[in-house]
């Protein structure tokens, strides 16, 4: 009890704190309410019910009446613990009804949310498991619905459901619940608050992401938050981990998206869904970027602008030089596009010969030798994720074949990687992927907002992310 007092009192981002007694050894009301600052749900989980509560339910019931007369701001009750005599002693006054569902997203929420309301109790709250994004809607038209009667708590757990936590307003939320439950995918009150500024959220405030699967180790969200904070634009952006392009339509349009980012896996099959595409990205054939007008979608690829910019930005003389791509995958092909205009003396070099000579022959480039032969190129750029965390001792190229002018790798994590270290004890000058990924995220924020996004503020936020990923990394070791 005296830990839980000691964390109640270090949180600084909440309005109300959960005291999980379940959590700990020697549960007692009195002691957890005693000399708190703000306002607190008192909450002991069976392990029924997701909880670590090992004691009787006459036990839990005792404890929960005891917090409640002792003044305990909320106290949490299962709706399945049919503690019925508390709900009829208290009128329901102060007493959250909590359904948990740690699989799925039932049908039935609409019928389950009236029966619990029928009890009286003040708050009804309901988080259900969310398998693919749309899983968020029914929680999102439950909450938006019964928020007119009384208050309601709605939740998507899980990675799926993140949107439902820092969109809590818009989900009909009287409150959202922050900490470092990972598993049913809270994230820190402090997250919450600073990155996706939770508290200025409102219902014009546009919405953004990033759409992909994995998506929650993107830095696009810190990148493109940052933005729209330095450049004072009411909007915010999200991770959305769809199942697929269906799954992340449907959640689109009911959110009102105004445009998002894509990522693997969905570049070629949102590509294919969108109403109109750009000539950039209908010759790579994939997007990288949505902007929804009018109910329209429109997609672009900013890649290949994006890896443009910081060879622009050093004047390098692309036309006078032999340049060979490593891997011939999407970006290779954006990076190909990219470098056509100019005139370079394009070579394409892949482990899988055939993929390259589809790229080649998309820019008239030549296909080469896997791994390319020194003193053949003087841009070289890695279009592969070799080097890429966690292997970081790799490298596509032999540590002494370095014989050109320039290295351009497109792996950001690690902002420097094996590769560039090489080519620059060589005597070579490298640019990380970091350039191309601030790059082609200027260019979709000034198609989203047409404002011109500082450079500076996504590059630090960028590298401020890409720390703290490394951070964790260790902590795990
Ligand atoms: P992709 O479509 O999967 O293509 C990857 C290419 O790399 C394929 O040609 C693949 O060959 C080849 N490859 C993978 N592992 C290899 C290995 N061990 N040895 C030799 N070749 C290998 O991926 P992508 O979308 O093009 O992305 C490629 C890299 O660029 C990723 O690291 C990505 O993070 C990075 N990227 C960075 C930015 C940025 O803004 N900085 C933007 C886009 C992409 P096979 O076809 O034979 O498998």
């Amino acid at each position: 009890m005296a830990e839980l007092r000691l964390r109640r009192d270090a949180v600084a981002d909440a309005d109300l704190i959960e005291l999980r007694l379940d959590s700990v050894a020697d549960p007692n009301a009195a002691g957890a309410l005693a000399g708190r600052r703000r306002p607190v749900i008192v909450t002991c989980r069976p392990t029924w019910e997701g909880g670590q509560f090992k004691g009787s339910e006459d036990e839990r019931r005792k404890l929960l009446t005891e917090a409640h007369a002792l003044g305990a701001e909320y106290v949490d009750i299962e709706w399945r613990a049919r503690f019925d005599d508390l709900l009829a002693r208290t009128l329901g006054r102060r007493i959250v009804l909590s359904m948990h569902d740690f699989r799925s997203t039932p049908s039935d929420l609409a019928e389950t949310a009236h029966a619990m309301r029928a009890t009286g109790a003040e708050v009804v709250k309901i988080a259900t498991k969310a398998n693919a994004l749309r899983d968020c809607l029914p929680l999102m038209a439950l909450g938006q619905a019964e928020s007119k009667s009384g208050s309601i708590v709605v939740l998507a757990m899980g990675e799926h459901g993140l949107a439902s936590r820092v969109l809590a307003g818009r989900f009909g939320s009287a409150w959202t619940y922050a900490g470092d439950l990972n598993a049913v995918g809270q994230m820190s009150a402090s997250t919450l608050v600073d990155d996706y500024r939770f508290r200025t959220l409102t219902e014009s405030t546009e919405i953004y992401g990033v759409v992909g699967s994995p998506v929650s180790h993107s830095v696009s969200p810190a990148i493109h938050n940052a933005a729209f904070r330095a450049a004072r634009f009411d909007a915010v952006y999200l991770p959305f981990r769809a199942t697929d392009a269906a799954d992340f339509i449907a959640f689109a349009r009911a959110i009102g998206l105004k445009g998002a980012s894509v990522t693997i896996p969905f570049k070629v099959a949102l590509y294919d869904q969108v109403d109109e595409a750009y000539a950039v990205a209908r010759r790579i054939g994939a997007i990288n970027t949505i902007r929804v007008v009018d109910g329209r979608w429109l997609g672009a690829n900013t890649d290949a602008a994006g890896f443009l910019r910081p060879l622009q930005d050093r004047n390098v003389p692309l036309g006078t030089m032999r340049t060979s791509i490593l891997g011939a995958g999407g970006a290779a092909r954006a990076v190909a596009i990219a470098l056509a205009p100019s005139g370079a003396d394009i070579t394409v070099h892949a482990r899988t010969r055939e993929r390259a000579e589809e790229v080649a022959m998309i820019v008239s480039g030549k296909v080469g030798p896997w791994p390319p032969v020194p003193g053949t190129w003087d841009l070289l750029v890695n279009c592969t994720p070799i080097g890429m965390r966690p292997h970081t001792d790799e490298t596509p190229m032999p540590a002494d074949a370095h014989t050109g002018q320039l290295v351009y790798d497109l792996v950001y994590n690690p902002p420097s990687t094996r590769l560039m270290r090489d080519a620059i004890k060589g005597g070579l000058k490298a640019i990380g992927g970091l350039d191309m990924l601030v790059g082609q995220a200027q260019e979709q924020f000034q198609w989203w907002t047409d404002t011109r996004p500082p450079g500076s503020v996504m590059r630090a936020a960028a590298e401020k992310r890409l720390a703290e990923f490394t951070s964790d990394e260790n902590h795990l070791v």
